[in-house]
C-alpha cells in the first residue's frame, strides 16, 4: 500500500475554456514543487471560447491521453453564449459519466465570478455553478469552489480579473491555491461507526472515554448490500478508505460482511483500531487482508490483555502481511510499565506510537495535568507532530478560524449506523451532510474552520491544513508520524526525532507548543 499524496505517475489534464488556459501553466509549477519525487505531468488543455458542446467533441481526445485525473472547468462562454442551463447540466452530465467509466478521476470547477460592468457579478454565474454542484454530487465527484474562493478572497472582484471575466497573476494564484488545497485528495477516509454511535467492546479499560456505552452496540441498518449501494452512489468510483474503530470493531456485529463489501470494490481499502482480544485466523484470511488493503493499528491495553500475548499476535499478523502499528495510552498509572513494552516492541521493529491520556485522573484533567518530567517522558517516544497538537494543546480549537482549517468534511467525513454523513466525529452537534440513502448529501468543497472544542485523535488532527498532511493513505498512524520526523532506516530501525531532544530549548518548546516551566511550582502552568 502506498503513502503517496496522490496518483504517482500522474497525468492531470486541465480540460476548459480560456480561464483553465490561463491558469493552468502556473497550476502545473506548482504541482511540480509539491510533488518532487512524483512523475506528474500536466496537460493544458484549455481553449478559448470553448463551451461544453466544444467540450464534448474534444472529449475523445482527452480520454485518448489515459489521465489520471481531469479538472474539468466549463460554463462561462456557455452562459454568456446562451446555452441554456438545462443543455448545460445535460452536456456536462454526460462529459463526466464518460471519463469516469474511464476510471479518471473528475473534478469539477465553479464558474470565477465576472466583472460585470453594469450588475457586479453576473447573477447567472450562481445558477450555472449549482448546476456544476449537481453533476458532481450525482456522480460522486469532488468540487473546487473557485468562486467561493474569490468572493471570500478578493473584494472587489476586479482586482484579480483583467478583463471582465479573466483572471490576472491576482486571480491565478487564487484559483491555484484552491487547486492545491483539493486537487491533492485523492482519497476519501470514510469513519464509519457503522454499530451505532460507539461499537461493542469486550475491554473495559479505565481511561476509555467511551466506556459507559461501549458495551451496547448493534448492528447496522438494513443488508450490506443496501450500504455497498449507498457508499457507490454517493462517492462514485473515488477511492475509500474505511476507518472502523470507536470500540472493538473485530467484535462487531457484521464485521466480515463489512470486510467482504470493501473487499469487493478494488479502489476500497479498510483501516482499523483493535485491541487484538480477537482469533486472528479468520482476519488474515480476507481478500481485503490477502490483497493488502488493510491497515492495522493494534492498541495495547495493560490493564486487560497480557503482554506475551499481544506481541504473539503482531508477530502473527506481520507474518500474514500485515504490518501493524502499536497504540499505547500513557494513562498515569500504566507509565511506568512502558519502556519495557516499548524496549520488546522496538527490538521487533515494531512502530509504537504514543496517545496521551486524555480525561480525568484522581480529579485532574489531563493532559493539562502531566508534570514537567512526565511531559518530557511521553515526548520522548513522540513524532512533533503528537507532542504539538495532541500532548502539549489544550486550546478551544473552536474557537480559531483561519489556521485552523480542516478538511474534515471535504475528504475525511463520518458516517453513523443510520447512514447520517458528519463533517467528523466531532462534528455531531451539527446537522448531518446528508444522508448515505438520500438525495440531499452534499458535502464540503472546501476546507472549513475546525468545529471541535480540542483535537480528538491522529485522523482528525491529520485532517487540519495547517499540518500539511493533506492526505493519510497507507497506515495513518504511520504517515502520521512520519510526517512528525519518525522514520525506518535501512535495516528496519525505527527512529524517533524527540528521544535525544533537548526539551531546555526555548525555541524546541515553542515548536511543540510546550507549556512554560512555572519554577514556582516546579511543574506547568
Ligand atoms: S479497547 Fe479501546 S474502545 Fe475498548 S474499552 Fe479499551 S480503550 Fe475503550
Amino acid at each position: 500500500m502506498n503513502e503517496q499524496h496522490m496518483e504517482n505517475p500522474c497525468k492531470i489534464i486541465c480540460f476548459g475554456d480560456s480561464i483553465t488556459q490561463a491558469w493552468a501553466p502556473l497550476f502545473a509549477v506548482r504541482m511540480a514543487e509539491r510533488h518532487p519525487d512524483s512523475s506528474i505531468e500536466t496537460i493544458n488543455m484549455g481553449v478559448v471560447s470553448d463551451t461544453t458542446v466544444q467540450g464534448l467533441k474534444r472529449l475523445d481526445r482527452v480520454i485518448s491521453e489515459s489521465p489520471q485525473v481531469v479538472l474539468m472547468a466549463f460554463g462561462m462562454n456557455d452562459w454568456r453564449k446562451g446555452i441554456d442551463l438545462h443543455r448545460f447540466k445535460e452536456n456536462l452530465s454526460r462529459m463526466a459519466k464518460q471519463l469516469l467509466r474511464n476510471d479518471i478521476r473528475l473534478l469539477l470547477l465553479t464558474i470565477t465570478p465576472d466583472n460585470n460592468l453594469e450588475t457586479g457579478i453576473s447573477g447567472a454565474i450562481p445558477l450555472y455553478n449549482r448546476e456544476i454542484e449537481n453533476v458532481a454530487n450525482r456522480n460522486g465527484c469532488r468540487v473546487v469552489d473557485l468562486f467561493s474562493a474569490f468572493r471570500e478572497k478578493i473584494n472587489p472582484i476586479s482586482e484579480a480579473l483583467y478583463d471582465e471575466i479573466h483572471p490576472n497573476s491576482l486571480g491565478e494564484q487564487v484559483i491555484v491555491d484552491e487547486l492545491m488545497d483539493i486537487v491533492p485528495l485523492s482519497q476519501t477516509v470514510i469513519v464509519w461507526t457503522y454499530n451505532g454511535e460507539y461499537c461493542f467492546c469486550n475491554y473495559n479499560c479505565p481511561y476509555c472515554y467511551v466506556t459507559s456505552e461501549v458495551n451496547t452496540g448493534h448492528a447496522y441498518d438494513g443488508q450490506i448490500s443496501r450500504w455497498h449501494d449507498g457508499f457507490r452512489r454517493r462517492f462514485g468510483s473515488s477511492p475509500l478508505v474505511f476507518y472502523l474503530a470507536f470500540g472493538e470493531p473485530m467484535a462487531g456485529k457484521g464485521f466480515y460482511e463489512i470486510l467482504d463489501m470493501i473487499a469487493s470494490e478494488p479502489t476500497w481499502q479498510a483501516h482499523i483500531t483493535t485491541n487484538l482480544s480477537m482469533p486472528l485466523e479468520r482476519f488474515v484470511k480476507t481478500r481485503i487482508v490477502r490483497e493488502g488493503r488493510m491497515q492495522v493499528n493494534a492498541s495495547f491495553h495493560p490493564s486487560q490483555t497480557d503482554g506475551d500475548d499481544f506481541i504473539k499476535k503482531l508477530t502473527f499478523l506481520r507474518a500474514h502481511g500485515v504490518e501493524p502499528s502499536v497504540i499505547y495510552v500513557m494513562y498515569p498509572p500504566q507509565m511506568k510499565k512502558f519502556k519495557d513494552f516499548f524496549a520488546i516492541c522496538d527490538a521487533l521493529g515494531f512502530f509504537v506510537h504514543v496517545r496521551r491520556f486524555r480525561g480525568d485522573w484522581r480529579g485532574n484533567v489531563y493532559p493539562q495535568s502531566y508534570t514537567e518530567e512526565e511531559r518530557r517522558f511521553v515526548a520522548r517516544f513522540c513524532d512533533r507532530l503528537t507532542v504539538r497538537y495532541m500532548l502539549n494543546d489544550f486550546e478551544d480549537h473552536s474557537a480559531k478560524t483561519a489556521s485552523q482549517l480542516s478538511y474534515a468534511g471535504v475528504n475525511y467525513m463520518m458516517v453513523d449506523d443510520r447512514g447520517d454523513v458528519w463533517r467528523s466525529p466531532d462534528f455531531k452537534g451539527d446537522k448531518p451532510m446528508g444522508n448515505l440513502f438520500e438525495e440531499n448529501f452534499k458535502p464540503l468543497y472546501r476546507p472549513a474552520a475546525y468545529g471541535g472544542s480540542f483535537l480528538g485523535s491522529v485522523n482528525i488532527v491529520a485532517s487540519m491544513r495547517e499540518t500539511g498532511i493533506y492526505q493519510l493513505e497507507g497506515n495513518h498512524t504511520w504517515c502520521f508520524a512520519k510526517n512528525g520526523g519518525v522514520y525506518r532506516d535501512a535495516k528496519g530501525r525505527i527512529h524517533y526525532p524527540l528521544m535525544v531532544s533537548d526539551f531546555d530549548d526555548s525555541s524546541l518548546r515553542r515548536q511543540l507548543n510546550w507549556p512554560f516551566i512555572d519554577n514556582n511550582r516546579g511543574g506547568i502552568r
